[in-house]
């Protein structure tokens, strides 16, 4: 009878300490639990040094790293936000649409927060101080701002901000292109005068000596900020928020800004 009650209570012990360690494996790691599905995470791997694809098919760049730093157990964000990321690969003239139907749970793409997509989807807290810029070929003196743009040739990327951008500018003759390498190329050859696209990506792209030959005009025409977009009423919203104010918080963002650009990060707003 004694002995029967003994190893009753070891059994409990022991049934009672299973359950403390398996509380405790997920708090620690809820992105293993079988029971949270991955957050599926669109992107356009041709956006240097945003997300870009290697060699051998590995998605790399400024906005994976944030991703994966969100989701990962060991910068303590999953405790807050809490999943896994499975990225895809979706033309950025396509994103908007694609969040609006909800076929993914969000998008990082260098995405400017603008009021227009502002209507159909929702954005997080910003997490990147970004502007257009005016790209020329080198020996090009005569476009130095907005106004000596007015009835030139210019390209831009289908769907960006810099195609918004250029609709504004008088008699322009507007060429569209669905990716970054191609209107460079473009530039190069002498088919446009002048390429209107993000500045970090151009300079990122001049500097690692892809498109010798090619200059960005000093001033920047727009001030913007990338926010990681989602379909409206997200659940994951407040998730992904928290997330970034702790990468900004914890210096996370600081290491993975100054691996990609060398330099310290601007401040950012909250909203
Ligand atoms: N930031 C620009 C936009 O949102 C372009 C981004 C991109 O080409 N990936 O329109």
């Amino acid at each position: 009878m004694v002995k029967l009650v003994n190893f009753k209570w070891q059994q409990l012990i022991l049934s009672l300490s299973c359950l403390l360690l398996i509380i405790a494996c997920q708090s620690l790691y809820p992105a293993t639990n079988p029971d949270a599905k991955p957050l599926k995470v669109a992107t356009d791997p041709t956006f240097v040094p945003f997300e870009f694809q290697t060699a051998d098919g590995k998605l790399k760049g400024f906005d994976i790293d944030l991703m994966n730093a969100l989701a990962s157990p060991a910068a303590s964000i999953a405790k807050v936000a809490g999943f896994a990321v499975q990225f895809e690969s979706l033309p950025f003239d396509g994103m908007i649409s694609t969040l609006q139907a909800k076929r993914v749970d969000a998008a990082i793409s260098g995405i400017t927060i603008t009021a227009e997509r502002l209507k159909t989807i929702a954005f997080s807290r910003p997490y990147f101080k970004a502007g257009l810029a005016i790209a020329v070929r080198e020996d090009n003196q005569n476009i130095k701002d907005f106004n000596s743009l007015k009835g030139k040739k210019i390209a831009v990327q289908i769907g960006s901000t810099g195609a918004d951008f250029a609709k504004t500018i008088p008699n322009a003759k507007i060429s569209t292109f669905n990716s970054g390498p191609e209107f460079f190329q473009d530039l190069l050859n002498g088919n446009v005068d002048a390429v209107i696209s993000d500045a970090f990506a151009t300079l990122y792209a001049i500097k690692n000596g892809k498109f010798k030959g090619i200059r960005v005009v000093a001033d920047l025409l727009t001030e913007e900020y990338y926010g990681i977009a989602t379909p409206k009423d997200s659940p994951h919203l407040d998730a992904i928020n928290k997330g970034i104010a702790a990468l900004l918080s914890n210096g996370t963002y600081k290491q993975i800004y100054q691996k990609w650009f060398d330099a310290e990060p601007p401040q950012l707003p909250d909203s």
